[in-house]
């Protein structure tokens, strides 16, 4: 039957697929006595499953491509240890046996005492072990289902078919994407700037979240269509429909296409306004997409990503060869590397503390200084990279000139740690700060006398102006980049950076918003970062703007304080560009 949801569209284009759900286990499974003349059948089926299982894991380990990242082939090395742990490989077969039930309620009732087992855990590592034993169960009970459990194999061009369907996605989940094809993923939960919808648009796919029901409405398999750009999911299309959206994503696609010609163009108003258009990135790979959109930079790599998803943390050489590598490959462009932002709905896997507000808690900046150890050892890193191409370091979250101060001294005690040791690094390396605090911006002439430079980063500074989580999709539709608070906070940014000579760039998505872009330019910002997918389509803009044209209606809009006059007249800014 087809039917149609709506959610939040994160990242445009159209992508039309079969569903791929990813389980998040219920265990919700049949209870029935099998009578004795078949408990020892029902035992063989128990261990048909175990086996299929043992295979789906050998066929994974081996098609792990040379090069792909430790914890993968670590990750299918311990679920194969889970899978054959006597606990699920032999116990589900003696309750088979003294029950005399189904291997499926055999195997739930198993699991129920193995994860009370696990909660009882004090060691937070062992604990969090659970949820890779509900991924095995999940896989042994689709094997008895008679649907093997999907394994994605890395790179291969069947995943393009696919649009996974989950519950949620954490931020980790997703980065682990950038290394698979899919051609869409839809959620449940989350807001449009939440971390999970931020890595979704660096992945450049179709995806929508905020669906509520759909992990429960869509069935495996089923085919789906994800409409990114209006946020509208269609669910088993009739033949009509499939044919006007194959149009629209042919379409769309070649729009894209058009506009990969502007890779070598600079980016240059019509009179003669040059503007810098830097790319976002999460993990150093991500540079090729960068160059391959033409950014002249990396306006922000969010390093925090390079201690997601292991169990243990890098440390200073392997930080050092991520971000050599990255400065390395930028060829002398511009690379701008933010200090680890951790905490808040991004955790290490060691993390044993759950703050009661996370998004006000020991997050970013605030997590570093105290940790002066784990924060040294990257600054070495970063200091030691910045010889090896132009790099600047970027601080998360800064709130006060306290928190400036010290920072500034962690880097001068890095300085003097690599000066003893006789290591080279770049002595004129920048130090900027996000402003994406409201206390930041409101004080900003700290941050501008102290700093080297600053980065907008309006993503949190809507959060916090605004009040609104932006992880939870119960508030996302308060997200409103126009609204006058957040217009006025981001034009004085800009105004009394450019007034001290400070430079100042945007990092958050509305640089990447190409509605936005004459808007940004007429309050005076010059340099933007974005996902590297969204650099043609803001360059196109910035070539047919006049910018002296912008400067009138921007400041209109800065008096307006009605969401609909305030949307007239961005509409009326981007339809016409005059004043
Ligand atoms: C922001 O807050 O706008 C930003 C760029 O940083 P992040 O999205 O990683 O918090
Ligand atoms: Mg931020």
């Amino acid at each position: 039957m087809s039917f149609t949801l709506h959610g939040i569209g994160v990242s445009g284009g159209i992508a039309i697929g079969r569903a791929h759900l990813v389980s998040h286990a219920t265990l919700e499974v049949n209870h029935y006595v099998v009578p004795p003349h078949q408990v020892a059948s029902e035992s063989m089926r128990f261990d048909a499953a175990i086996n299929a299982v043992r295979l789906e894991f050998n066929a994974l380990h081996h098609e792990i491509p040379v090069g792909a990242p430790a914890e993968f082939s670590a990750f299918v090395n311990l679920h194969r240890m889970i899978l054959d742990d006597p606990t699920l490989s032999v116990e589900p077969r003696r309750i088979i046996e003294t029950e005399q039930c189904n291997a499926e309620w055999a195997i739930k009732l198993q699991t129920d005492s193995l994860l009370a087992q696990f909660d009882a855990i004090e060691d937070s590592y062992l604990r969090e072990r659970r949820n890779d034993v509900i991924q095995v169960v999940e896989r042994i009970l689709k094997a008895l289902s008679g649907q093997p459990g999907y394994v994605p194999p890395p790179d291969t061009g069947d995943e393009q078919a696919l649009i996974l369907v989950a519950h949620d996605l954490s931020p980790a989940d997703v980065v682990q994407f950038k290394r698979h094809n899919f051609a869409s993923f839809i959620t449940n939960v989350g807001g449009t700037t939440s971390h999970t919808a931020v890595v979704a648009r660096s992945l450049n796919i179709p995806s929508i979240v905020a669906l509520h029901r759909a992990r429960e409405l869509v069935r495996e398999n089923e085919l789906i269509i994800v409409d990114g750009s209006n946020g509208v999911l269609i669910v088993d299309p009739d033949a009509r429909v499939l044919a006007e959206y194959q149009l629209r994503k042919q379409a769309f696609g070649e729009e894209r296409h058009k506009l990969t010609g502007l890779r070598d163009t600079r980016a240059i108003t019509r009179d003669g306004v040059a503007v810098e258009l830097h790319a976002n990135i999460e993990l150093p790979e991500d540079v090729q997409q960068a160059l391959a959109n033409g950014a002249t930079g990396i306006g922000l790599f969010r390093s925090e990503f390079l201690f997601l998803n292991r169990s243990d943390l890098p440390d200073e050489d392997e930080q050092f060869e991520a971000y050599r590598s990255v400065a390395l490959a930028m060829k002398g462009w511009p690379v701008t590397i933010r200090t680890y932002d951790l905490g808040a709905d991004k955790q290490i896997e060691d993390s044993e503390f759950q703050a009661i507000n996370p998004a006000l808690g020991l997050r970013a900046i605030r997590l570093c200084l105290t940790e002066p150890q784990r924060f040294l050892s990257q600054l070495r890193a970063l200091l030691r990279a910045s010889h090896y191409g132009h790099i600047s370091i970027l601080i998360p979250m800064l709130a006060s000139s306290s928190e400036i101060d010290q920072t500034l001294l962690m880097i001068a005690r890095a300085k003097a740690s690599l000066d003893n040791e006789g290591i080279a690094y770049d002595r004129n390396v920048r130090v900027g700060g996000m402003i994406e605090v409201p206390a930041a911006a409101l004080a900003l002439d700290v941050f501008l006398r102290k700093l080297d430079f600053i980065s907008i980063g309006t993503n949190d500074l809507i959060q916090y102006t605004l009040a609104i989580d932006r992880a939870d999709e119960s508030v996302a539709h308060l997200y409103d980049p126009l609204h006058p608070a957040i217009l006025g906070l981001v034009s004085n940014i800009i105004k009394y950076a450019n007034r001290a000579g400070v430079p100042v760039n945007m990092c958050g998505e509305m640089a990447g918003d190409v509605s936005l872009t004459r808007l940004l330019l007429g309050l005076g910002l010059r340099n933007f970062s974005m996902h590297a997918a969204h650099v043609p389509d803001v360059k196109q803009q910035v070539l047919n703007t006049d910018v002296s044209a912008l400067k009138s209606a921007a400041q209109r809009m800065l008096k307006a304080s009605e969401p609909l006059r305030l949307k007239l007249l961005l509409a009326k800014m981007n339809l016409t560009n005059t004043a």
